[in-house]
């Protein structure tokens, strides 16, 4: 019997897909560039499974049914291109290369076209979840040649996530599509966490929390709208001892590494033009975590003294936990309504045509950034398939409104003890800002055509016309 699919890249991701297509009754067929990593994969993890190996590239294709369904799980970038290139002249028309890493979508745009041009069909996926997710069900958000789909649609939703009966995994749309809206993903779960952090600063560092009683406010909170994957993992980190009984997590080095897909998901929104600020900034408070020794020079040099010093009494406490908790769900509105809006703008740009209620569904399970809260964004999508922004849905201006005296509390406390809170804060000055009708921008534009004759428009003049004004002529 032929394999239904083969995969190339034996490394933490592939080998946990391979072995979760596996538990769902595909035949697999294995290749990795080391090929020491087949025979240990086959004589260890995937020992009395159906998985086959290969070591060369034709003795992989030779395998597979057709059409051929080959599937990359190895470094983004060149490797990618070199594997198609590989692959090209052993193939038949018909098949398909699928790239599930994360790659670029301009990338994938690419290599549609490319292999459009050589008659084979290629999906480019987002996988999320991680080495747990790839094992028992991952977000799968597949994009590419939709005539690709079909012969792959049977196998990506039996291994996907499932959540209430519907699975983590729906076509995305054409070309880039998939990787854009994982790159999107990874953005927002930047998001998520830079969030949770400001938020365990102000409990830890302002109201001076120990890490049990952090535990317990944030277990509390994975119960209601807050009720996440990153809330629940976030307490069982609070809660880890070392042996000595010390809490790990302040053990931990504060440097953040990044590998880029928020830094992409920012340079995006920059190139369409969308304030995309909390993923902005999430991105840049993991730079400024990186800069330690410098911040450890300037923490000696800068002055200190201006904080003001929080009382600590019980009731003033329980109400910035709460304060604290609203900032968090509202600036988490905020980052996927940004998200979303930024998705918007993509699928005009690049004509990806995206379902937005169906992109909420498939990161509802599976993937790092799953919640409660996707099923309020999945509603506020069906009740309006063109929602200009998640804000203006009736569900979010209620859960604004809920939240904002705490939210603006918790920034104020934030502001006077000096604890940064970039993502709360910004997030703030974007709700400000969205939801002003007038804008200091007529004097910017004063501004520009006083230095640059670039004209303005008049209020009291129709749009479209334009004007100049020389500044200095009338002294
Ligand atoms: P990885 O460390 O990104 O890549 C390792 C794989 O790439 C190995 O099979 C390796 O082969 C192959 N490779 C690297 N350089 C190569 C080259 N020059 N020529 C041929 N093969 C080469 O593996 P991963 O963490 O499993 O991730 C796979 C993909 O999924 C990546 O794009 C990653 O960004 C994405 N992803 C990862 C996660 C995660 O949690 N790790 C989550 C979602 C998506 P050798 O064994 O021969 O070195």
């Amino acid at each position: 019997m032929k394999a239904n699919i083969g995969l190339i890249g034996l490394a933490v991701m592939g080998q946990n897909l391979v072995l979760n297509m596996n538990d769902h009754g595909f035949k697999v067929a294995v290749y990795n560039r080391t090929t020491s990593k087949v025979d240990e994969f086959l004589q260890g993890p995937a020992k009395d499974t159906q998985i086959v190996g290969a070591h060369s590239l034709q003795e992989l294709i030779n395998q597979l049914e057709t059409p051929r369904k080959i599937m990359l799980m190895v470094k983004a970038g060149s490797v990618v291109d070199q594997y198609i290139e590989d692959l090209i002249p052993l193939l038949s028309p018909g098949d398909i290369i699928i790239d599930g890493g994360n790659s670029l979508f301009t990338d994938s745009n690419r290599r549609t076209e490319y292999l459009k041009e050589k008659g084979l069909l290629f999906i480019g996926t987002g996988v999320s979840g991680g080495e747990e997710g790839a094992r028992h069900g991952p977000s799968i958000m597949p994009g590419g040649n939709p005539a690709a789909w079909p012969a792959v649609k049977p196998i990506f939703q039996a291994i996907s996530a499932q959540v209430d009966a519907a699975p983590c995994c729906e076509w995305v749309g054409d070309n880039g599509a998939g990787h854009y809206v994982k790159m999107v993903h990874n953005g927002i779960e930047y998001g998520d966490m830079q969030l949770i952090c400001e938020a365990y600063q102000l409990l830890k560092e302002g109201l001076g929390l120990s890490t049990d009683e952090m535990r317990a406010i944030f277990s509390e909170w994975n119960q209601g709208e807050l009720s996440s994957y990153l809330i629940e993992i976030t307490a069982n980190i609070l809660a880890y001892k070392e042996e000595n009984g010390a809490p790990l997590l302040e053990n931990i080095l504060d440097t953040a590494g990044q590998k880029g897909t928020g830094k992409w998901t920012g340079i995006n929104a920059l190139d369409l033009g969308i304030p995309l600020t909390l993923i902005g900034e999430s991105v840049f408070a993991r730079c400024l975590s990186a800069q330690k020794d410098e911040r450890v020079r300037a923490a000696k040099v800068l002055p200190q003294k201006s904080r003001i010093a929080f009382g600590g009494e019980r009731h003033a406490t329980i109400a910035l936990i709460n304060a604290i908790r609203q900032a968090l769900y509202a600036s988490k509105i905020i980052s996927y309504a940004q998200g979303f809006r930024l998705m918007r703008e993509a699928s005009k740009e690049y004509g990806f045509a995206l379902n937005y209620g169906d992109i909420a569904l498939m990161w509802r399970g599976g993937c790092i950034i799953r919640s409660q809260f996707l099923n309020d964004i999945n509603q506020a999508y069906n009740q309006n398939p063109d929602l200009e922004n998640l804000l203006l849905a009736d569900f979010f201006v209620d859960a604004m409104e809920q939240a904002e005296s705490g939210w603006r509390q918790a920034v104020i406390f934030g502001i006077q003890q000096g604890i940064p809170t970039p993502a709360f804060s910004s997030a703030l000055a974007y709700y400000d800002g969205y939801r002003s009708a007038r804008l200091p921008a007529n004097l910017l534009q004063a501004q520009r055509d006083y230095f640059g004759a670039h004209m303005y428009e008049r209020t009291d003049k129709p749009r479209g016309e334009f004007f100049h004004t020389d500044w200095t002529g009338r002294g």
